[in-house]
């Protein structure tokens, strides 16, 4: 087993990192940018390295000089966290070069599943069902034109090296889709340094499942069930559930077959998330991730099972200690994303924390690396907290839920807490009965206004 790991990350996700390595014994090390001096994750890592000022580009970003901190420091493993580097092939590969394991998959599927068109084509060669769409890149307007007059529109054109719910753009009839074409591939250009789009039909009333899964390097794959990721704003994640309130356990099961099956026949290894639109009854795969989600700790509520202890023994290559016999789904679990954002407007809001108080109790678990006087960067992901709770059915949960959400207190900036009290109150909600449109709709209407 390692030694040490170095957690290329930081906020929550380096925390909970360095909480799995500390329950293995294991010693961390934490970067951080100049930015993040007084960081949460710094202060509880076993040593820290700062690798550059407060721009991720120049610190969480900068390979060398994360790598050189991994060498002062003799750490023998790297854990990338979600986002900066983490389905960074290139890293993944020179981290290797340098004798460190990478926790996480082999450079090769996080380069094959980081190209959607790639991605899409080996699903489909080994017999996962796709949004029906392009065949592979749409290199000019006429081609997407006649791509949408056969799937129908409307249609979604898609940046191949997208992410974040960036670089679509939707074309609700034949005649938008030139400008359609030409914004998409502009904005690609922009955001990826790579302007190859390829076209889906555009599903009006879908779901957000995916489904998580571990493999290791001895061949076993298993699947601890789906997360119900509908509730998004701008194509990004704010309330994720498992399981599905759509999804019974025989269409769990037979999903899962299909996706254990696929990826033992690539080789693939460590842990990853197959990502599906849910409509009449039909999954289509969108996009895998290769790394550890935001919301995978709702998994190991219902499962009972620390992915990333998981993670970080695969990467040391021990085989999984229990098949998919013994995976078990119990209760429902929720979490929601709080974020230093306006409730209603969404624009960021940084800023110093002056009180922070965390709910507490059977059930509920706040991930987080706020504390009281800490002033949240301007320069990072808006993500502050994500408030996960257990119950023993979905209504328990949604009951656990509500009583979170009012006992936590985060003041001295504005967060999205308010939006999630709102949102857990709403009867659709409460009884599940959501698409991925649901959340737009929601916020677009607004609090009610408050009775006299
Ligand atoms: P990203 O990598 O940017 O997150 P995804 O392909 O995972 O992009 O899509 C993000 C979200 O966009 C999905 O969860 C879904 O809400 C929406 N979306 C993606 N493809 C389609 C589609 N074909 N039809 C309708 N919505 C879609």
């Amino acid at each position: 087993m390692f030694e040490k790991v170095l957690i290329a990350n930081r906020g929550e996700i380096a925390l909970r990192v360095h909480r799995a390595c500390q329950e293995m014994g294991i010693r961390t090390v934490a970067v951080h940018s100049t930015a993040d001096a007084n960081a949460m994750h710094v202060r509880l890592a076993d040593e820290s390295v700062c690798i550059g000022p407060p721009p991720a580009r120049d610190s969480y970003l900068n390979i060398p000089a994360i790598l050189s901190a991994a060498a002062i420091t003799g750490a023998d493993a790297i854990h990338p966290g979600y986002g900066f580097l983490s389905e960074n092939a290139e890293f993944a590969s020179i981290v290797e070069q340098h004798g460190i394991a990478f926790i996480g998959p082999s450079p090769d599927h996080i380069r094959m599943m980081g190209d959607k068109i790639e991605a899409k084509r080996t699903m489909a060669r080994l017999g996962v069902p796709l949004v029906p769409g392009s065949d592979g890149p749409v290199d000019t307007i006429e081609e997407a034109e006649a791509v949408a007059r056969r799937i129908g529109p409307p249609v979604l054109i898609k940046a191949a090296a997208g992410g974040g719910g960036r670089g679509m753009k939707v074309a609700r009839t034949i005649e938008d889709v030139a400008d359609a074409f030409r914004i998409a591939r502009t904005e690609a250009k922009a955001a990826f340094g790579n302007d190859a789009v390829y076209m889906e039909k555009y599903l009006d009333r879908p779901r957000h499942i995916e489904l998580q899964v571990l493999a290791d390097t001895h061949g076993n794959v298993v699947h601890f069930g789906e997360r119900d990721c509908s509730l998004q704003r701008r194509h990004q994640k704010l309330v994720e559930e498992a399981g599905s309130p759509a999804l019974d356990a025989a269409e769990r099961d037979r999903l899962g077959a299909t996706v254990t099956a696929a990826l033992r026949e690539i080789g693939y290894r460590n842990a990853g998330t197959l990502e599906f639109l849910y409509q009449d009854g039909q999954f289509a795969f969108i996009e895998m991730n290769t790394r550890l989600q935001v919301e995978h700790p709702v998994t190991e509520m219902v499962c009972g099972v620390d992915l990333v202890r998981e993670q970080i023994r695969i990467a040391a290559g021990i085989p999984l200690g229990f098949g998919q016999d013994e995976i078990r789904f119990n209760g429902h679990a929720i979490e929601c994303r709080i974020t230093a954002e306006d409730p209603d407007t969404f624009l960021p809001t940084p800023g110093k924390v002056t009180t922070y108080h965390a709910p507490g109790g059977l059930g509920v678990r706040v991930d987080s690396a706020l504390y009281a006087g800490y002033t949240v960067p301007p320069y990072y992901d808006s993500l502050v907290a994500k408030l996960v709770v257990h119950g023993a059915d979905r209504a328990m949960a949604l009951m656990r839920l509500r009583r979170a959400l009012e006992e936590f207190v985060i003041d001295g900036i504005a967060t999205t807490l308010p939006l999630h009290r709102r949102i857990v109150e709403d009867a659709e909600f409460g009884a599940g009965d959501y698409t991925i449109h649901w959340l737009e709709r929601f916020v677009a209407r607004g609090p009610e206004p408050e009775s006299a």
